[in-house]
């Protein structure tokens, strides 16, 4: 497992609610955290592993000692918005090195279940309302320089552009399947837990 990189279409991906957590998905999303916490980040979200599920593991302290900060959301709804907005920089494991400015709802309402398939509420403020509405995006394939102003976007222009090339350099060599093998590989992984 590693982390996918822009624009690999696999975060693009629109992925379906799961059916069921079984030992290998439980093994999947303890290497996700492996990783998230290798690359110090805050959250870290199925798609940017490849993965066609709805799962997003957190942690806002990113420090592995910290468990009672670590996070695993099955099927995670945002069931309601509140605080206003409030505009804070981003950074993605998947779009390294670009950080700009993204506005957010200050506080959400997350309807969610974890690993032991218990269904949970939270109410979220802070980063980790910010961190956790923008793993949940990346569920249904959206990405944070999605949500960037006209100017901010600019200023990301180039950076962005440069992964680009950096992956159609990847593809070329062949280190990274077609398209279609892709989204075949994502049916099959679907087939068996959505
Ligand atoms: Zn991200």
């Amino acid at each position: 497992m590693r982390i996918i990189k822009y624009p690999h279409p696999t975060l693009r991906h629109k992925s379906k609610p799961l059916r069921r957590v079984d030992a290998e998905l439980k093994r999947m999303i303890a290497e996700m955290l492996d990783l998230m916490y290798a690359d110090r980040g805050v959250g870290l979200a199925a798609n940017q592993v490849n993965l066609p599920y709805r799962v997003v593991v957190m942690n806002v302290e990113s420090d592995p000692t910290a468990k009672d900060q670590e996070y695993v959301f099955i099927n995670p709804v945002i069931i309601k918005r509140g605080g206003g907005t409030s505009e804070a920089e981003e950074g993605c494991l998947s779009l390294p090195e670009i950080y700009a400015p993204v506005k957010r709802s200050e506080t959400i309402e997350l309807a969610t279940y974890n690993l032991a398939g218990e269904s949970l509420q939270l109410r979220l403020s802070g980063l980790f309302a910010r961190a956790a509405q923008h793993e949940i995006d990346h569920l249904d394939g959206m990405l944070f320089i999605d949500r960037l102003s006209p100017t901010a976007k600019l200023s990301v222009k180039d950076e962005v552009e440069g992964l680009e090339a950096t992956f159609q350099g990847e593809r070329d060599r062949g280190q990274i399947p077609s398209d279609q093998d892709i989204a075949a590989r994502l049916a099959e992984l679907e087939k068996e837990r959505t």
